[in-house]
């Protein structure tokens, strides 16, 4: 009885659901508090907004477009302050979609009112509003008949509601209402389940992409990801940030082949006090990509870390543990190989750092600078605190890490630090929930 009252709710809105004119706004707040609105609508949907005028290029038409959507959409923070949107970005296509940066808007705002006239002039236009908050992963959604829509956002630390000022499709509501009723007075649920949820639940499953597109499987990637310079790719969809290298360090180093020009040979001291003695390895290129939570969050079983790639550092170089090989070979044995920066490759080319990497702490950044993150998201710093007291184990968790705010973080985090004695860089295992390699 329930899956047909589902269906028979759910099947009006199989027409609206492939009609071209939908579209999807979207607030979304990244992790680092950063807002930013994303329209996205067929290409059709904005024609009309125009006003079908003929354009002289497809520059001049996204240039027009950006300017009416400026104008079109106005978002209060508060009762009284106007945000701004900012470097309107454009993409063409059946499938149009637009972000702003919105500048003004705190990244703790408690209220937020939005309006968009843009379709004002279209009939049967439906939108799609959304809050995506990166922090929470929380999504709101209202479906709207919208000629002229406009809505209340309220963020509070239990959750975001919406407030919509306008009226539902009224067709839509006359024909949902008793089934509505129905499985109301059959499954009796909280208030919080409104028509609004029941409504949006079912239109999130209905719409298929070429309607809608989710703001979240493209999210701005936060700064501090931006500090990998080595990686060939760093993207976010939100939740995972994924970071593509190809495991070449960015300094000279004896294991690159002679014809390389960042070949150097080297002869002295090196980690531990050993005398270098090259390791018969040479460094291979490699294609892996680190998928990392955004969120990092402490797990309840802290799995232990592998062989292999534990992490990525900022050029782009794995980070391996505190062990030479399977049943927790001292490291000490493969010490003599580092090079003069500290890292060596293992026997499939693989180049890779065990223990402070030595390019990123004295050239590239400093010794108490960030260096890297390990696979379940948190960041790696240096041997050193910003205040130049150096980090020793004592100061560190079994995990070798612990919680303060640093530069990149002001709110705090935890993270794993460098140290120069064993185990160097983790202890235990992961102190959160490890992301995923593919090599
Ligand atoms: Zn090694
Ligand atoms: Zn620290």
């Amino acid at each position: 009885m329930r899956r047909l009252l589902i269906l028979l709710f759910f099947l009006p809105l199989g027409v609206f659901g492939h009609s071209p004119q939908i579209s999807t706004f979207a607030l979304v707040r990244d992790s680092k508090g950063q807002w930013t609105a994303h329209l996205s609508a067929s290409l059709e949907a904005f024609e009309s907004a125009l006003g079908n005028k003929k354009f002289s290029s497809a520059e001049a038409f996204q240039k027009e477009l950006i300017q009416q959507v400026k104008s079109a959409i106005k978002i209060k923070s508060g009762v009284l302050q106007l945000v701004t949107l900012n470097d309107g970005q454009c993409h063409l296509g059946h499938q149009t979609d637009l972000k702003f940066t919105l500048i003004g808007l705190p990244a703790d705002a408690a209220k937020i009112s939005v309006e968009n006239e843009l379709f004002k002039e279209l009939n049967s236009h439906l939108m799609v509003f959304k809050v995506i908050d990166g922090a929470t992963e929380s999504n709101q959604f209202v479906l709207q008949s919208s000629n002229h829509f406009s809505a209340q956002v309220h963020i509070q630390p239990t959750g975001i509601t919406v407030d919509s000022e306008q009226a539902f499709n009224y067709y839509y509501l006359l024909f949902i209402a008793p089934i509505l009723l129905l499985l109301l007075l059959k499954y009796p649920m909280k208030k919080s389940i409104s028509v609004v949820t029941l409504a949006t639940l079912f239109f999130a499953c209905s719409t298929d992409d070429s309607t809608v597109t989710p703001a979240a499987s493209s999210a701005e990637v936060p700064a501090v990801y931006k500090k990998i310079y080595g990686a060939s790719s760093v993207t976010s969809d939100g939740t995972t940030i994924s970071i593509k290298v190809n495991g070449l360090p960015d300094h000279k180093s004896p294991y690159y082949a002679t014809t390389n020009s960042l070949y150097q040979s080297y002869s002295g001291l090196t980690f531990g006090g050993y005398i270098f003695e090259k390791n018969p390895n040479s460094i291979i290129e490699q294609s892996a990509t680190f998928k990392i939570p955004a969120n990092p969050v402490m797990a309840t079983n802290h799995a232990a870390t592998p062989l292999g790639p534990i992490g990525i550092a900022l050029n782009g170089v794995p980070f391996f543990n505190q062990y030479a090989g399977p049943n927790n070979q001292e490291l000490k044995g493969e010490m003599a190989g580092f090079d003069q920066f500290y890292g060596h490759p293992q026997n499939s080319g693989v180049y890779h750092y065990h223990v402070e990497p030595l390019h990123l702490t004295t050239v590239k950044s400093t010794k108490s600078g960030l260096m890297g993150f390990l696979l379940d998201g948190f960041p790696v710093y240096g041997p050193q605190e910003e205040t130049g007291s150096a980090v020793t184990n004592a100061n560190l968790d079994v995990y070798h890490g612990h919680s303060h705010a640093t530069v990149d973080y002001p709110n705090g985090i935890y993270h794993y630090h460098f140290t120069s004695e064993a185990p160097y860089l983790n202890g235990n295992g992961f102190y959160g929930t490890p992301g995923t390699l593919t090599q």
